[in-house]
This record gives structure tokens, C-alpha cells and sequence, in this order.
């Protein structure tokens, strides 16, 4: 028997998590069974452990878009037990069961070894979002960042305390842009050297062009903001399009792709083939600096998820939340 984070749906479609006892021949079928030893709280963590928002396929449901952990049995020849992998995507915490579990049985397409260098607690200290930030900044790279600073936004937040701490890590000036002024200390030690006030850039503007700012984007937030933002970039530039935390409907005007050829590159990181993945995973390894990562973590329980999966909907978590299953 194993411990799980199980959630289900009654008569009324109220949806309801609470840590469950559960057996291996509970798990969906796939050819690899893992030994969870971490997982973390991802934003579509929270819709999913709530009422699901339609990303949920399955109830009762696992939840956990990601983990780290040891091969217990495969029967594909690429893993062997003893083997120490990650997950990322493929819908697995949505579609079927993921991380939020002692064991979880998924398809071998869609692990990845662990990256060397890193252990299955600090993979899981990146987590999707960190991944994802990783993701953003090699597309801002592969499309050139131009001389002004990398704005970040929602910079307090998991993607975004990852993406502050690699570009300044490359030696890129970084504008971190939060709604939490009592993370100006954080995000200065994550290597930010400048902070923009989110209200800044949330009151709109007639004015579909503004000064040339800057020189790259990794935007979490979406909405209105990105809109603003948008006007705000360098002639050339690009803005790595990477969540909506503050909202889906981008009220933007063609005029600066028109004028100032800026470039929206949308980030996807739940479909990225096998060699993607491991390019980022080795870039991550390579320039994420572990003691700034280590400043990011929040550790936490299974029992902690449902409180933890509110909050991360409230835009209240700072940094990361590395999940111990086994704790
Ligand atoms: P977090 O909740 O950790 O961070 C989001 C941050 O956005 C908050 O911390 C807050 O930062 C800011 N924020 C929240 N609400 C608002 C608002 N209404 N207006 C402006 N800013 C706001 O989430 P993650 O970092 O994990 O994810 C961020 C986004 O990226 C989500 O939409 C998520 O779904 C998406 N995502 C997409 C992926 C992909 O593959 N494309 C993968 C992973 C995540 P602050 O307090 O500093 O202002």
C-alpha cells in the first residue's frame, strides 16, 4: 500500500482532496512504475486539485504535473529499477494520475533521465515551472535579446523566480515585475536590478507604442499587461509568452509587430520532444545557480496540498514548492 493525494467528485460535481491509502493494481497501466520521492505545486496544480477547470479527465483523480523519483519496475528497455528519472507534461496530473503519490505508473516516452548534476529534490525544486522558465529564456536567446533589461513579470512566482534567477545568472540585467512588495529583498537576491510595481504596467494606455524598454520578456502573467508590455520592447525584440495569471484575453493592437517587429513566442512545455527536454535539463543543470534555487523552496506534505492548491490560484505562493510524498 502507498499514500496518495486523491481527488474526487460527488453527485453534486463538488470536487474534494484528501490523502488516501491505495494499492499498485489501482495505478493506470504504462509500462514504467516509479518510486515518487518528489513533486512540486504548479499553478494548473491548483485548478486540478480544486474543481478542475475541464484539465481534469478522471475522477477519482491523482493530481501532480510533475515529479522526480527511481524506476521500481519497467517493462521498457530504456529504464531499469534503480534508475533515477523526472517527469514533466504529457498531460500525466490531468489526463492520468500523476506525482501527488508515493508510486505513479506512467509511459516511458514521457520520463527523462535525471539531468547529471542534479538530485531528484532539486529537479523537482525546478519543476515544471522552472523548466518552463528554462524553455522562455533559450527561445529569447535562439531570437536574440537585445540591450535593454529582461523584463520579468509575475517574478515572485514559480516561472517567475526561476526565469529572474537564470538571466541574471547569464549576465543579463533583469526588471522584475511583482505585485508583492515584500519580495523586493527576494527578488534582488535571485539577482533582479530592478523592480516594477505590477500596477505600473496593469493601468492601460491609449498609446499602442511607448519608449523602447525592453530588451527581452518572459511574461507569466498575460492579460492586460502583456498588452502594455508589448508597446514597451525594443525595436526587434521578444517576449516569451509563457502563462495568464492575470488573465487569457490579450487586449493588444498589431502595431508593435507592425513597427517594432517584436516577436510573441508561445512556450509550451507539457508537448516538448524527448531532446528539447533534455537540452533544457542540461541548460538548467548548468546555469541555474543551486543556492539561489535553494533559497526558492518552500518544502511541504501531501497533507498540505489542498491548502497549498488555493493558494497558488491566489498568486500567494513565493517560489517554489517542493512536495516530499514521502514525508
Ligand atoms: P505562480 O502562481 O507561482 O506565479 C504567478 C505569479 O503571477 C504570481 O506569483 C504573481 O506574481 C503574478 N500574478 C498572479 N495573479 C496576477 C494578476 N491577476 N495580475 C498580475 N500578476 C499576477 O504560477 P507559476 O509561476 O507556476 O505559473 C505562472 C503561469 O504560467 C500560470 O498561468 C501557469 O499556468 C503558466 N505555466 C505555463 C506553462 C507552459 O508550459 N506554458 C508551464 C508552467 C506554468 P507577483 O506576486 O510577483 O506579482
Amino acid at each position: 500500500m502507498f499514500k496518495a493525494l486523491v481527488v474526487e467528485k460527488d453527485a453534486d460535481g463538488k470536487t474534494h482532496a484528501g490523502v488516501q491509502e491505495m494499492s499498485l493494481d489501482q495505478l493506470p497501466e504504462a509500462e514504467v512504475t516509479v518510486s515518487v520521492e518528489y513533486s512540486t505545486v504548479n499553478y494548473k496544480d491548483g485548478l486540478c486539485i480544486g474543481p478542475g477547470g475541464g484539465l481534469v479527465r478522471n475522477y477519482p483523480h491523482v493530481p501532480g504535473i510533475d515529479f522526480a523519483g527511481t524506476v521500481a519496475a519497467s517493462s521498457d528497455a530504456r529504464y531499469k529499477p534503480g534508475d533515477k528519472v523526472v517527469l514533466t507534461g504529457w498531460r500525466v496530473g490531468e489526463a492520468h494520475w500523476g506525482g501527488y503519490a508515493q508510486k505513479a505508473r506512467v509511459r516511458a516516452d514521457w520520463l527523462v533521465p535525471l539531468p547529471e548534476g542534479l538530485t531528484t529534490r532539486q529537479a523537482m525544486a525546478v519543476g515544471t515551472a522552472g523548466f518552463t522558465a528554462m524553455l522562455a529564456v533559450m527561445a529569447l536567446e535562439d531570437h536574440g535579446i537585445k540591450a535593454g533589461p529582461v523584463l520579468v513579470t509575475g517574478a515572485a512566482g514559480g516561472v517567475g523566480s526561476v526565469a529572474t534567477a537564470i538571466l541574471a545568472n547569464l549576465g543579463y540585467k533583469v526588471a522584475a515585475v511583482t505585485g508583492r512588495p515584500e519580495t523586493e529583498d527576494y527578488l534582488r537576491s535571485l539577482g533582479a536590478t530592478q523592480i516594477v510595481p505590477r500596477a505600473e504596467l496593469n493601468e492601460t494606455t491609449k498609446r499602442p507604442l511607448e519608449g523602447e524598454t525592453w530588451g527581452g520578456c518572459v511574461d507569466a502573467v498575460g492579460g492586460a499587461m502583456l498588452a502594455r508590455v508589448l508597446g514597451q520592447m525594443e525595436y526587434g525584440a521578444s517576449v516569451a509568452a509563457v502563462g495568464l495569471a492575470g488573465g487569457a484575453v490579450l487586449p493588444a493592437t498589431v502595431i508593435p509587430f507592425l513597427l517594432r517587429g517584436v516577436n510573441l513566442l508561445g512556450i509550451d512545455s507539457v508537448m516538448q520532444p524527448y531532446d528539447n527536454r533534455l537540452r533544457a535539463w542540461a541548460r538548467i543543470a548548468r546555469d541555474l545557480p543551486m543556492d539561489k534555487l535553494e533559497a526558492m523552496v518552500q518544502p511541504a506534505t501531501l497533507a498540505d496540498l489542498p491548502q497549498l492548491g488555493a493558494d497558488i490560484l491566489k498568486g500567494q505562493i513565493k517560489g517554489r514548492v517542493v512536495v516530499d510524498v514521502n514525508a
